[in-house]
């Protein structure tokens, strides 16, 4: 009998030890001491009249039990989240949040911004987990200040032209806007870092009568603009008609046979991909080409105009006519010279080489940065001398003039863009136009020339 009972005690005593198991099994995994994560998408630093922000909270163990959000300046407290059932078991939750800094009775100035998170650990007597986290933010709802220094601008459809200005928030973006194009401005004067200038232009292709001015937005967002003094000046360009034959077609697409997409057959629907969709790729890569650039200005006096007769114009409109039908359109967004074969291409101004490589229809291109958003391209060229990175000097042999790309004849393709925009390159190498739009502008605002400091 003893030996019944003292099995039977065996038997209960193993029962409680797994018991005892499987419940230390289940509750360990719910006892976890990994507290929340807390992060920003983007980083904070700046409150405006309203600002987003993102936060990425997670949760490894048992998951989120509770998030919140609440901002802090002085003794005003104002709780901008207070999220439970939404995050509740959630190993990340993407939490999107507006802030109205003045409507929660916020002053300019410090704040700090409290993030707090729970999980659902059964730690510390079942609350969990928790992590805080806090971001110190500057509360600005005063949009930056403009000043125009520049008296009337004259511009010409086409052409481009100088705004300086001041802005009083050092660390604000700014430029001019024409209609919807946005031109990026520089502070090329370190004892002055509130003035500023920009280069715009007035694009060939802009309807008559668009606006324009002044534009500033400081880092929290907040955004001012002025109208500028602009008188434009219109005309017309001209008309090109090229009558268009397959033999002609047949010989333009032979230098894109490679390019081709296969489903464009006949020789007309090879000649458009080439005229349209290959030309409008080009120009969308050399204005991003074109772009980068910095605040000193690396060109004097006037872009040297390259060697050559003229043969066609910046903002020529070309009708290619087939069967008397219109079936094409493009406009010359260059100055095309004609010297001898294979002569030599110089810079055209200082500068550094950012493209320097084949292009489509511009055949071997070079592309020249000098300084605040101004560029120089040259195409065609049957041989480049120069590779991107490469810094250039004034006269500096870039290349050797020839036919690459859609070119007939061996001739110079010149562009100037400024800010990534094609614009009249014949105002650059005319000291009249650069005395009246540029130099005019430095000294009616009483500021020097702002050429590169000694040493860079
Ligand atoms: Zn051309």
């Amino acid at each position: 009998m003893a030996r019944g009972k003292s099995s039977l005690w065996l038997i209960v005593l193993v029962l409680i030890l797994v018991l005892i198991g499987a419940g230390a099994f289940y509750v360990w995994p719910h006892l976890e001491g990994e507290p929340p994560q807390i992060a920003l998408a983007t980083p904070l630093k700046h409150l405006g009249k309203s600002s987003s922000l993102t936060l990425k909270v997670s949760d490894q163990g048992r998951g989120l039990s509770w998030v919140r959000v609440t901002l802090v300046q002085e003794q005003r407290k104002s709780v901008l989240l207070n999220q439970t059932s939404e995050v509740l078991g959630a190993p990340l939750a993407t939490l999107k949040l507006d802030i109205k800094p003045l409507e929660m009775g916020m002053r300019q100035g410090q704040a700090t911004l409290v993030v707090e998170a729970g999980d659902r650990s059964w730690r510390s007597w079942m609350k969990g987990n928790m992590t805080v986290k806090e971001f110190q933010v500057m509360v600005d709802t005063t949009p930056p200040r403009l000043a125009s220094l520049s008296q009337i601008i004259h511009i010409n459809r086409g052409g481009a032209g100088l705004a300086v200005y001041t802005v009083n928030e050092a660390d604000s973006q700014h430029g001019v806007r024409v209609g919807d194009l946005v031109f990026t401005g520089w502070s090329p004067w370190p004892q002055q870092p509130g003035t500023k200038l920009c280069y715009f232009a007035y694009p060939e292709d802009a309807p008559k009568d668009q606006a324009i001015e002044l534009w500033a937005q400081d880092p929290a967002g907040n955004q001012a603009k002025l109208p500028l003094n602009v008188k434009v000046h219109w005309k017309n360009f001209r008309t090109d008609v090229i009558n268009l034959n397959d033999a002609f077609m047949n010989k333009v697409a032979a230098r894109f046979a490679d390019q081709i997409p296969a489903d464009r057959q006949t020789p007309l629907a090879k000649f458009l991909w080439i005229n349209q969709d290959l030309r409008q790729k080009n120009n969308a890569k050399i204005h991003e080409a074109s772009k980068p650039s910095q605040a000193y200005q690396l060109w004097q006096n006037t872009l040297e105009r390259p060697l050559g007769a003229r043969k066609a114009a910046f903002g020529d409109r070309r009708e290619y006519v087939l069967d008397k039908k219109v079936v094409s359109r493009s406009v010359h967004l260059g100055q095309d010279l004609a010297h001898t074969e294979r002569s030599p291409v110089k810079a055209t101004a200082s500068g550094m080489v950012r493209y320097a490589a084949d292009m489509g229809i511009y055949g071997n291109c070079v592309i020249l940065s000098h300084g605040q958003g101004v560029a120089t391209l040259y195409g065609h060229l049957s041989e480049l001398k120069v590779k991107a990175g490469d810094k250039v000097a004034r006269g500096q042999v870039i290349g050797l003039s020839g036919m690459t790309g859609l070119a007939l004849g061996d001739h110079l393709h010149f562009s100037v863009l400024v800010d990534g925009v094609f614009v009249q390159p014949t105002e650059w190498w005319d000291p009249h136009w650069v005395q009246d739009n540029v130099l005019l502008r430095f000294k009616e605002a009483g500021l020097p020339q702002p050429l590169p400091p000694a040493g860079k």
